[in-house]
């Protein structure tokens, strides 16, 4: 990003926390007594993970996944390659994909696909943002935070070539 390119802020903290805040209300309605799996795709989703775990008040367990779409800049090439990192039984078990974005839907399709083979009693999705205009598969989100306009976004786990995760606003980047 060149010196003369601006950040502008989408979503203030204020904002994203009050959208946190309701997604974990309509979660904990749902999962209460259930002991779910929350797996997050990293990297984008670990700051959304952390702040909405410490607004659900039940016993839960935590595990991620990586996925990676190697692609040129901001476009998704399409190919998407899944890592794991543990062994937690996933089989018999109430799974909630936490994403941070969802886009073409490339990505989330891929993991929901490989969750759903290991057989788990159900999975669900919850992503913070959902951006529809670029979707290119179907994906079915359970729990949604803000439906965004196609533009790219940065901070709040969201980052540009590894750069502004750490943005507590989610921001968009004007081009000089
Ligand atoms: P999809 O596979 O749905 O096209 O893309 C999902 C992944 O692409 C997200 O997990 C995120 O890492 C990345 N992505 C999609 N849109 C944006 C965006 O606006 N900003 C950033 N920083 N990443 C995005
Ligand atoms: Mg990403």
């Amino acid at each position: 990003m060149g010196p003369s390119n601006k950040l502008l802020i989408l979503y203030t903290r204020r904002k994203i926390n009050a959208t946190v805040r309701r997604l974990a209300q309509e979660i904990a309605r749902d999962y209460a007594d259930k002991q779910p799996v929350l797996i997050g795709i990293l990297k984008g989703s670990f700051v959304f993970l952390a702040d909405l775990v410490r607004a659900l008040d039940f016993p839960l367990e935590i595990d991620f996944i990586r996925a990676a779409s190697y692609g040129k800049g901001t476009q998704s090439s399409g190919k998407v390659t899944l890592m794991r990192y543990n062994r937690t039984v996933l089989k018999g078990r109430h799974l909630l994909v936490i994403e941070d974005i969802v886009d073409s839907g490339l990505s989330v399709r891929c993991v929901m696909d490989y969750l759903q083979a290991k057989k788990p009693a159900s999975v669900k999705l919850c992503c913070l943002l959902d951006k529809p205009e670029r979707r290119e598969v179907p994906v079915d989100i359970d729990y949604r935070g803000l439906t965004v306009p196609n533009k790219f976004l940065v901070g709040y786990g969201l980052d540009r070539a590894e750069q502004y995760r750490n943005l507590p606003d989610i921001c968009y980047i004007e081009e000089l």
